[in-house]
């Protein structure tokens, strides 16, 4: 027999059921594993959404059930406003949406702007309708609102599809799903479909990847940074997370850790959003059995056990040692970093071999390297060492630009090191420049200034330099870091969002810091710009919000050819 089928959005709410009698709204209530749970009448009467009476044509009894939720901008506004009100804040909207259901005063759900998405119609036992499509038709005249991200298909290939479709809109609905619910449109099939005990036959339910998951705290560990900051990071008992194994999420720092009152034991809810690490949110102190123990900040650096140092009014502790074998080890593969020099084959473990052998001790040592000396280390065969020892001679030839980036000049990054290695064309001229003269150039601060001039007193750092100038390395602004400047991007700040046709994001934004701009990965009142491609999400929504210029990849085109 022929049958359709209909796919909808699995909102991430709570589950109710809604009773009329001749077309009067009489109860409601939440419906736990599809059985009846608890009373919520009075609070649905209070969702603007829910209609006390229904306006078409309509049987003695019917039964509407659908997802209670509440819009993500509704939940941001509210949990901000409790949070400064000192009050208790929740950690998503689902978690808002049915804490507020079961509220005793309606006056509060009433404020709280809850919404409710209709998914199936009954009248008595048996459903309304012959196909389940015409019951969304028989709701809207009713006076619902349902979900238009909603597909009648005839295949697979179809429902594939709407899957797939509905998963790149995802983070820019204005509520949360969890995936979708596929049906068999024609009820009479979905009768002889029948159910098991749990669930009918008739409809199956895609997952998408969780975004958020709780897990437990089993460890905090130290990780000893570039500038030798002491990082604190999570290691969780491993959980699936959007569709990959999550072990670690980031602290921040020992603040974060005070903030969120952590203890080692500790459950946790962590969330992840774009390609970011996760984050812990909250510890589920409910979880709590009294085993969980206190976790004390380090006084000392954990690689070289100097003392490390948090000073007045900073939030990042640092290791006191200059000769910090862990800032060695970061900085080496910072300059070997593929947009600082470039050194394919240079990575943590060799990088670690090397310092541990005292063979590097700053980037200069380098370009001192032999072949025999690192085949020599363990398991190093004579072809790869030749090869990395290729690596670090083309390394020579990146330009300035690039130097100066991988130099880890404090607050020189990528784009400090544009502005510098344009303005100054040649390392001696930098070097020889004046505080005064770095802070007049349009875009370098006075901090800018000040950290770029000391880098360059420093006897060390100029040995460094020195070594590397002897070794041949290219001092002088690479040919195509010269480009001329455009005024449609010259100091403007620029946001890239979904995907372009015709632009890696990588070249979009080579193309606009070649023209003067810069390009930020968030959207804030100072973008000038969201470049949107499509399956934009959020940060279109965002830009939209804030009133921020959007451009389309046409526009973007057209931008970059008139001046
Ligand atoms: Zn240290």
């Amino acid at each position: 027999r022929k049958f359709d089928y209909v796919a909808e959005l699995k909102i991430d709410g709570l589950s109710v059921a809604l009773h009329y009698e001749n077309g009067v709204l009489v109860a409601g209530a939440t419906r736990g594993d599809g059985q009846t749970g608890d009373d919520v009448f009075s609070n649905v009467k209070t969702i603007r959404t829910i209609p006390l009476r229904l306006k078409g044509n309509f049987p003695a009894h019917t039964e509407v059930r659908g997802e209670v939720f509440m819009a993500r901008s509704v939940f941001e506004k509210i949990n901000a406003e409790l949070e400064m009100q000192g009050e208790k804040t929740y950690a998503n909207p689902r978690n808002f949406a049915s804490g507020t259901l079961r509220q005793l005063d309606s006056s509060i759900v009433a404020s709280r702007k809850l919404d409710i998405f209709p998914y199936d119609l009954l009248s008595g036992a048996s459903k309304m309708f012959s196909t389940h499509w015409e019951s969304f038709l028989w709701l809207e005249e009713n006076g619902f609102t349902t979900n238009p991200n909603r597909a009648l298909c005839k295949n697979f290939d179809e429902l594939a599809e709407f899957i797939e479709k509905m998963q790149g809109l995802r983070d820019s609905l204005d509520y949360e799903i969890d995936g979708v619910v596929v049906k068999v449109n024609q009820t009479l099939l979905q009768d002889e479909f029948g159910a098991t005990s749990k669930a009918p036959r008739w409809a199956i339910a895609y997952k998408y990847p969780a975004m958020q998951a709780t897990t437990q705290l089993e460890a905090i560990n130290i990780q000893v940074g570039r500038t030798g900051s002491l990082t604190p990071v999570a290691y969780l008992k491993p959980v699936l997370l959007a569709g990959t194994t999550v072990s670690r999420a980031s602290l921040h720092n020992e603040d974060e850790i005070k903030r969120l009152n952590l203890k080692i034991g500790d459950w946790v809810l962590i969330e992840k959003s774009g390609e970011i690490i996760p984050q812990v949110l909250q510890v589920i102190e409910s979880k709590r059995n009294g085993t969980e123990t206190d976790y004390e900040f380090p006084k000392t650096c954990p690689v070289c056990n100097f003392e490390a140092i948090r000073p007045e009014g900073e939030a990042v502790t640092r290791c006191s040692n200059p000769d910090c074998p862990a800032k060695i080890k970061a900085r080496i593969l910072y300059f070997a970093a593929r947009k600082a020099m470039d050194i394919e084959g240079l990575g943590d473990v060799l990088v670690e071999t090397l310092v541990d052998n005292g063979m590097i001790k700053t980037v200069a040592d380098l370009y001192d390297l032999k072949v025999e000396k690192i085949a020599n280390l363990e398991r190093k065969a004579e072809k790869s060492a030749s090869k990395l020892i290729e690596q670090i001679e083309n390394s020579k030839q990146r330009g300035l630009q690039r130097l100066l980036y991988g130099l880890d000049i404090r607050h020189v990054g990528e784009r400090y090191a544009k502005i510098l290695a344009r303005h100054y064309k040649t390392i001696e001229n930098l070097a020889n420049a004046t505080v005064e003269e770095l802070d007049a150039i349009h875009e370098i601060g006075l901090a800018v200034a000040v950290s770029v001039f000391n880098f360059f007193q420093n006897p060390h750092n100029q040995a460094v330099i020195e070594r590397l100038k002897l070794a041949g390395i290219k001092t002088e602004i690479d040919g195509d870091t010269n480009a001329q400047t455009n005024e449609n991007f010259n100091g403007k700040t620029f946001v890239l969002t979904g995907k372009l046709e015709q632009f890696t994001r990588d070249e979009a934004a080579k193309i606009i810091e070649d023209l003067g701009g810069r390009v930020s990965s968030s959207v804030s009142k100072k973008t000038d710009y969201v470049i949107a491609g499509s399956d934009a999400g959020s940060k279109l929504t965002k830009a939209e919000s804030l009133g921020v210029k959007v451009l389309n990849e046409d526009e973007f085109k057209e931008m970059i050819t008139t001046a």
